[in-house]
């Protein structure tokens, strides 16, 4: 820590420690403090933190060249880079475009869906649906289709303001359905709401397919999925993924929509796909979509910095590592392991209400009563003193306080995909110290 007075702002005034290192799935504050980074950042660090074999890739590339416009140069980097990723996603996508982070990613999304249509002769096509909550990214456009009413207000003037559907929060449903039927339920508003708006005014769909900050790792029921695809298909709107969060490696599958066999028509990619070692994110598109739009004159459309050799380098490098060490597998095999843990820790916490998540994308939610779901009292900070106390032991979680469009108190763990078992284990004593603090200090009550 430091007396001296900071420049810097964020959000908000930063009162945490100074940075000095990363090693694997621990970071070290200069105190020499140790941290587990059990939320790799914000689902960031899929490959760990300070990996030599890709700092020494981006080294190499440093050395050569750090930037060539790419309006004046092709680059290795960005053509590999391009490759590995088409390679590593479903067939029929198979063009990329790079940006340097999530909300660029969904702009592009956005921007090529649009143009694609007007190729079609379809310039009535400019409103894109998404969910509520949901969050894809703090610029306007791409806010403009989050679901989260805090981060929107002061700026709602300034947008068009998109058509939504409630996302498939199916977890605080008391309707009698089956999983399969409550899927349904909820991909038939999306059919219900292209009718309303008027089919040849809808471009595209987009979403989540694991919730990220804004639900808490909500995964719908599996009928869900082909249903939304199949809604898509008939009024011909496009399905967007916003895979900024759950790409890469980090549900156990390089893309989540591999779960479902769902080939969307744009991914957003970012967080993972860089993961830490360089600001980077992409959009992967199939042919179908992107060679009218070049052949009608181009993509007007572009970041200065879009597909630079370095953050390519990195992000080149940092698949390389994720294929060469099989960490999409272990992301599989190590999330089991982790959503064991979580469910366990229900027996003892009676506040936990809900354990979900899909690979190392997983989170818990606080309840005051199991039968009913209602949330913790909003008086208790919840989501921000869990934590804190978590911090205090050397344990880094994410949180949020929204659900199903309510409030309500959940936390991310979403360690890097390097993980052990044994590192989960201590993962879990740590998180367990701090919930046994929370419990202490609001007096709510812990089985023995
Ligand atoms: N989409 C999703 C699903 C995200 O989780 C995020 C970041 N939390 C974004 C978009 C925006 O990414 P960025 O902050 O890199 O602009």
């Amino acid at each position: 820590m430091t007396d001296a007075p900071s420049y810097l702002f964020y959000q908000s005034r930063n009162p945490r420690p100074f940075l000095d290192r990363g090693e694997g799935i621990y970071l070290f504050d200069e105190a020499g403090k140790r941290y587990i980074d059990g939320s790799s950042g914000a689902m960031v660090s899929n490959i760990g933190h300070s990996n030599p074999r890709v700092l020494a890739k981006i080294k190499a590339q440093m050395d050569k060249a750090t930037f060539g416009y790419r309006l004046h140069f092709r680059t290795h980097p960005s053509e590999d880079l391009a490759a590995k990723t088409v390679a590593m996603t479903p067939e029929g996508l198979d063009r990329v475009f790079f940006v340097s982070g999530g909300s660029e990613a969904v702009e592009s999304a956005l921007k090529l869906a649009r143009q694609y249509a007007l190729t079609q002769g379809q310039g009535s096509r400019s409103k894109v649906i998404s969910r509520f909550p949901s969050y894809h990214g703090c610029t306007l456009g791409a806010l403009d289709l989050t679901g989260y009413d805090p981060l929107r207000a002061p700026f709602d003037p300034m947008m068009k303001g998109m058509p939504s559907i409630p996302a498939p929060a199916t977890y605080l449903d008391r309707d009698n359905l089956s999983e399969e039927a409550r899927g349904l339920k909820y991909a038939e508003m999306l059919r219900d709401k292209i009718i309303e708006e008027g089919p040849e005014t809808v471009l595209a769909f987009l979403m989540e397919p694991v919730g990220g900050a804004s639900t808490g790792a909500l995964v719908a029921p599996d009928s869900y999925y082909g249903r939304i695809r199949e809604i898509c298909d008939e009024f011909s709107v496009l399905l967007i993924y916003d895979e900024v969060m759950t790409g890469a490696g980090r549900t156990g599958k390089f893309l989540a929509a591999e779960h479902w066999g769902i080939t969307p028509d744009i991914v957003a990619l970012s967080k993972g796909f860089g993961a830490g070692y360089a600001p980077l994110g992409a959009i992967v598109a199939g042919a179908r979509l992107v060679e009218p739009v070049l052949d009608a004159g181009g993509f007007l459309h572009g970041f200065t910095y879009a597909g630079n050799p370095l953050a390519c380098s990195a992000g080149l490098a940092v698949l390389e590592e994720m294929e060469d060490q099989g960490l999409i597998e272990n992301a599989a095999k190590m999330g089991e392991v982790l959503m064991a843990r979580l469910r366990g820790l229900m027996a003892r916490y009676p506040f936990i209400g809900d354990v979900r998540g899909k690979g190392l994308l997983t989170a818990f939610e606080f309840v005051s009563d199991r039968e009913t779901m209602e949330p913790l009292p909003p008086s208790l900070e919840a989501h921000a003193r869990l934590v804190e106390l978590a911090y205090e032991r050397g344990l880094i979680i994410y949180s949020r306080r929204t659900r199903g469009g309510t409030a309500g108190d959940h936390f991310l763990l979403a360690p890097p995909l390097i993980i052990t078992e044994a590192q989960i284990d201590e993962m879990m004593t740590l998180l367990c110290a701090a919930l046994d603090a929370f419990a202490a200090e609001t007096g709510l009550h812990v089985e023995g």
